[in-house]
């Protein structure tokens, strides 16, 4: 079983020399844990394709903790990326730029772009820091799973296949990046951790790209980030467990009503967004260990950070 080690300075030094000799170490980041291997070197990157079980066509997000690789990791960087860059660099935004001839294609899954983000947890950058390269980092879950947001949910999935998990504690924002491609037209791939709001205050109307559009980002596959067990989500008042039924509740807040379910799991008692998100991953992970039939979640209003919590729920539910 892989070792899950505190960021000392001694483990940091092991995982960059781990990662320069083409292994995989899973580390914090503000969002959710990354799975990372060096972004240079095409078979550190097919590992962790094979250890995900990710699909070759599900392109991964490059980090950097220096503004100067965005140089020549992209071939164009416009105003509005450096604005976007100076801006909420770093942070929990991804873009999507074109991609510059040294990044290899199985990164990009044969794209011409590459998304790249700046994360902003300490140990990620101390990290990024000491290998001195940009590191290719997926969510470090099994493909199709929900993402980790503690060191223990990547032991749980990826346990055997990986060879270090850099233990920094709970993610702080616990959803994945925003996901904003700037390779045409400003547009939304993915919400999430970055309100679109505070982007579109900097650079003004950004196109969101829906399900029926043509996907441009795997990230947008109806069904993704899913639990093990079924999930609903609960739209209307009127609302009755089937009989027999063993039903977990995922609630948005205050004080829900509990009768009937086996397990409720509240996201934030106050009602507060940004709380809830953060603890979206580790609640549905402790549900969809409850040994439940089903899972209920309540819808939550779309805005801010809402819209990153409904889109998850949405592809739990892999309806639409
Ligand atoms: P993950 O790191 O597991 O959250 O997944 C990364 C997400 O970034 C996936 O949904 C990818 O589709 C998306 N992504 C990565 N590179 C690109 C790209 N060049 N164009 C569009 N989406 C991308
Ligand atoms: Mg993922």
């Amino acid at each position: 079983m892989v070792r899950v080690l505190k960021p000392t300075e001694e483990v940091l030094r092991e995982a960059a020399s781990l990662l320069r000799k083409g292994g995989l170490v899973a580390f914090p980041t503000e969002t959710v844990y990354g799975l990372g291997g060096d972004a240079l070197n095409p078979e550190a990157v097919a590992k962790i394709f094979e250890a995900k079980e990710r699909p070759y066509f599900d392109p991964l997000i490059v980090h950097i903790a220096k503004f100067e690789d965005i140089e020549r990791l992209c071939s164009r960087v416009d105003d509005r990326a450096r604005l976007l860059m100076s801006r909420f660099w770093p942070g929990p935004l991804t873009l999507v730029l074109p991609k510059g001839d040294i990044v290899p294609d199985i990164v990009t899954a044969g794209l011409r772009t590459v998304a790249i983000r700046m994360p902003s947890h300490p140990v990620a950058l101390a990290l990024l820091r000491e290998f001195g390269g940009p590191i290719a980092a997926p969510s470090a879950n099994r493909f199709g799973f929900l993402s980790p947001t503690q060191a223990e949910h990547v032991k749980d999935q990826l346990g055997d296949r990986i060879d270090l998990i850099i233990d920094g504690g709970p993610c702080p924002i616990g959803v994945e990046s925003t996901i904003l491609d700037l390779s045409e037209e400003p547009t939304l791939l993915r919400p999430g951790g970055l309100p679109l709001e505070e982007i579109e205050r900097v650079i003004g109307k950004v196109k969101i790209l829906t399900l029926s559009d043509r996907p441009r980002s795997p990230g947008q596959l109806k069904r993704h980030y899913s639990p093990r067990t079924p999930l609903r989500i609960i739209r209307g008042e009127s609302f009755v467990i089937p009989i027999g039924v063993k039903a977990g509740l995922l609630a948005f807040k205050g004080s829900p009503r509990r009768e009937g379910f086996y397990v409720v799991e509240v996201l934030s008692p106050s009602g507060d967004l940004r709380e809830a998100a953060c603890n979206l991953f580790r609640s549905l992970h402790r549900l969809d260990s409850a040994g439940l039939d089903v899972i209920y979640a309540e819808a939550v209003p779309e805005v801010g950070l809402g819209r990153a919590i409904m889109d998850r729920l949405r592809k739990a539910e892999g309806l639409e």
